[in-house]
């Protein structure tokens, strides 16, 4: 038997620290305990935490007494061994501990803390009769006290480990935690809004209309009537209300209208993890050259773990890939579909779902933690009926797949691959071939522009390359133009910061009704204002950067942290009142559109006008419905869009994104002017693409001008390698903080010099970053090359000590590090 013997547990737990912790098995707990289950431990003189086992063993800790396991949480495990190996090695390879890569890995409902706070589940009617006479004071606490951390719970019903009673009261979904509720939690049933019965006849909703316009006090009321008649295919249909008051639509207003009859409101149900239409069915036939492609994937995967497939813009892509997702459902696969973070609220989602309905699942932070957990688990179970083709960003790479067929990484190119901040700092597609090498699943690389990384990797033969060269349908490439900043400003042609030519080439586009994208990657409305006297410029007071003026809000905003200041009227140096604007934002752009095109409708899309939940939906389905003339945009004008009517892209300023200075300037310029380019005529006639630069001759944009990845990648490649920088070296960046400069600037020397010791002229720095202080914290930064080909593991040990080191001496203990291995 082995209840008389002596277990201990090695658990994971949520802490900064890179080891695992070796907790005692109370006898009576011997079969419960086992890999991937969770437990609570406790943790320091007074914390209970959550962690999850990862070995059961009979070995005595040498050097401490073992705490005993407080409480075993599951009796299934919630993550698969080959999950474990995969975190191990984001850890190692990342020099992340084992607590934060299971922090990221893990949807936050796992992560049960004595700190996490409670409230009673939306859809709460009261406590059920089948509870226990402590599940019952919880819940009367809670009516009363709305919120209430699990703390002050286990105090309330006298338990000591309560997290198991509140995981109970979840499950039965009786209750939540606060963290889940403020993501968005939806309700099942939600208030929707619709017009009375007498409105659904047309005549009657016209004269309401003409009533309303009639009287300049019912204005508000007529903005109702008109919102919903936007949001609605018929005027017999119901909109969520919570979708006229992100249009500006106030409750009030809605009331008075429903008191009127003229407005209905019901509770009515909504799917949550479908909202589309779900019809599936509808492949398209693959074109002859979509054919070929998918064959010469299909056929380099035979000897190829990683594949990239290099398709230019509009080249049909995602139907290579529907194809191949449908071959691995047919064989009972899963399949993981990456994607950029931006482009997961889009189209894409709606085509798939189209094509396969409820297997679909979509993990996305946006997303509540419900719906995370619910596909987390039947992931586990691996039910074939639900989830089989997961879309996410970043973090679905953590999903406990266990017959996972296939991974598209698409736009693998994206830098938002990569995780900053917090650790583990990890890069998702480079996660994905690993990951798919522990599963044996083939992973498919995607891109319009590729990585210079993975474009070696296929060129070195170590990836199998398939390419598509042209557009479906024939639809020619856009033809791309360049507008000389220089000469027109001494030509006097300028309209602002626009140039002639790219004034005209606006106006004869949309004379033919069609649209235009216009992209500026920076937004606000000027990012410096400076005084003409002696050159002062407002600085944010935390950070060391320029702020930047919105005028919308009419303020001077820090894009690094929450500074806001009102504007200055004066130089603070020396009192002049010349203050010049330098440089622009998307918001100066849509104000000088106003003056340029004042009949035409104008929309902006940035981070300002994209931050609730379905801004950006909106946006684009008024662009896409063609109210809107001119899209202005940051860099989320340039992932992934598929509209049929855009005309003409313009590229306002071509100089600022190749003049910034680390050393994947040149390929980010190449890749997002490409991107951006690619927007334009998708369907139908050619498009066209205007791109403003001081030099017209750089030898990027004369690449961009030629369609002409394979010769930028040429070039490009050259001067990596000259400089050794990626793919020939591998970049490990390293960054040190501290309030003050003096106690930065001698740790950072001092760790510098102990590296110089061990890895030589390989160490860079230490040095200040381009914005030198964040937040009140100095920063230093020293960069590691180290050659392609070193033995990483050692590398990183040997980093690793000389940190141990490092923090061993007291003076460094309050210097804060980020180790950042291949930085993006
Ligand atoms: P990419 O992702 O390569 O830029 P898309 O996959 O968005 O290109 O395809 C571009 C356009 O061509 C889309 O509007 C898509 O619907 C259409 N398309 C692609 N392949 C086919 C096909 N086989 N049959 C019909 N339409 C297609
Ligand atoms: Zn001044
Ligand atoms: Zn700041």
């Amino acid at each position: 038997m082995t209840e008389r013997k002596t277990f201990f547990a090695d658990v994971i737990l949520p802490v900064p620290v890179n080891q695992v912790f070796t907790y005692r098995v109370p006898f009576e707990m011997n079969a419960h305990v086992r890999f991937g289950v969770r437990v609570i431990v406790p943790f320091g003189r007074s914390k209970l935490l959550t962690g999850i086992i990862v070995r059961v063993h009979e070995e005595i800790p040498a050097r401490y007494t073992a705490k005993y396991v407080e409480h075993v949480l599951d009796d299934e495990p919630i993550i698969l061994p080959v999950q474990y190996r995969f975190w191990q090695w984001i850890s190692s390879y990342y020099m992340a501990p084992l607590g934060d890569v299971m922090n990221a890995a893990l949807p936050s409902n796992f992560k049960l803390a004595s700190e996490t706070r409670v409230v009673l589940h939306p859809d709460y009617e009261g406590a059920p009769e089948s509870i226990t006479d402590k599940e019952y004071q919880i819940l009367e606490a809670l009516e009363i006290q709305e919120v209430l951390d699990l703390k002050q719970i286990s105090d309330i019903a006298g338990i000591k480990t309560i997290q198991p009673v509140i995981k109970k009261l979840i499950d039965r979904k009786l209750v939540m935690t606060l963290e889940d509720l403020r993501d968005k939690y939806t309700p099942k049933k939600q208030v929707h809004v619709g017009f009375h019965e007498f409105y659904h006849d047309e005549a009657n909703l016209s004269a309401l209309i003409s009533e309303l316009e009639g009287k300049s006090s019912l204005g508000k009321q007529l903005d109702a009537v008109l919102s919903l008649l936007k949001h609605l295919d018929s005027p017999t249909d119901f909109v969520l209300r919570r979708e006229l008051e992100e249009a500006g639509i106030s409750v009030s207003s809605i009331s008075t209208l429903e008191k009127k009859e003229v407005f209905v409101q019901q509770r009515l149900t909504i799917s949550r993890l479908t909202e589309a239409d779900g019809s599936t069915g509808g492949f398209k036939p693959l074109s002859e050259a979509q054919s070929t492609a998918l064959q010469s994937v299909r056929e380099h995967f035979e000897t190829k773990q990683v594949n990239l497939l290099h398709g230019v813009t509009g080249s049909g892509k995602t139907e290579i890939y529907v194809e191949l997702i449908r071959e691995q459902l047919e064989q009972g696969k899963q399949v993981l579909f990456l994607l950029p973070e931006i482009a997961l609220t889009t189209q894409l989602i709606r085509r798939l779902q189209a094509y396969f309905g409820e297997l679909v699942g979509v993990y996305h932070s946006r997303f509540n933690q419900n719906e995370r957990v619910e596909i987390w688990n039947a992931l586990l179970k691996n039910d074939p009926s639900r989830f089989r083709i997961l879309l996410g960003a970043r973090s679905a790479i953590f999903l406990p797949f266990s017959s996972l067929g296939l991974i598209i990484v698409d736009e693998e190119h994206e830098s938002s691959f990569k995780q900053f901040d917090p650790s583990p700092r990890y890069h998702a597609r480079d996660s994905a071939v690993v990951l798919g090498h522990l599963l044996k699943a083939p992973v498919l690389l995607g891109s319009a522009t590729p990585s210079m990384e993975s474009f070696w990797n296929a060129r070195q033969g170590k990836y199998g390359f398939t390419e598509l060269t042209s557009r479906f349908g024939d639809i020619r490439l856009p033809e791309i133009l360049c507008a000389d900043v220089k000469k027109e400003r001494k030509q006097k042609t300028m309209h602002g910061h626009f140039t002639r030519f790219l004034v005209e080439h606006m106006e004869s586009c949309m004379k033919e009704g069609k649209q235009v994208i216009l992209f500026q990657n920076r937004r606000g409305y000027t990012p410096l204002w400076m005084c003409e006297i002696c050159n002062w410029v407002p600085t944010c007071k935390n950070c060391d950067v320029s702020l930047t003026y919105h005028k919308h809000t009419n303020s001077l905003k820090c894009h690094y942290c929450s500074y806001v200041s009102p504007p200055v009227g004066s130089c603070a140096n020396c009192g002049s009142n010349r203050l010049s604007m330098l440089g622009f934002g998307t918001e100066k752009i849509e104000d000088d559109l106003g003056l340029l095109f004042p009949d035409r409708k104008v929309m902006r899309m940035d981070l300002d006008t994209t931050r609730s939940k379905n801004a950006y939906e909106v946006l684009l389905n008024d662009f896409e419905s063609g109210q809107v003339d001119i899209l202005i945009g940051t860099q989320m004008v340039t992932k992934g869009l598929d509209f049929d009517n855009v005309g003409l892209v313009g590229i306002l300023d071509a100089d600022m994104l190749l003049n910034r200075t680390d050393f994947r300037a040149v390929e980010r310029a190449y890749q997002l002017m490409s991107q951006v380019a690619g927007r334009a005529g998708r369907k139908g006639a050619r498009g066209k693409v205007v791109i403003q630069a001081g030099d017209p001759d750089h030898w990027v944009i004369q690449k961009v001008m030629q369609h002409d990845y394979t010769g930028f990648y040429e070039s490009e490649i050259l001067e990596r390698k000259n400089y050794f920088y990626p793919p020939f070296y591998k970049l490990i960046d390293i960054t040190l903080k501290h309030k003050d400069p003096n106690v930065l600037n001698q740790g950072s020397d001092e760790l510098a010099r102990a590296m110089r010791q061990v890895f030589h002229e390989r160490v860079l720095g230490p040095e200040f970053p381009v914005v030198p202080r964040i937040q009140n914290l100095f920063l230093k930064q020293i960069k590691l090359k180290i050659e392609r080909d070193a033995p990483e593991k050692k590398v990183k040990e040997r980093l690793q000590e000389l940190v141990t080191n490092f923090y061993s001496v007291p003076f460094n203990k309050s210097i804060r590090m980020s180790i950042n291995i291949d930085p993006a």
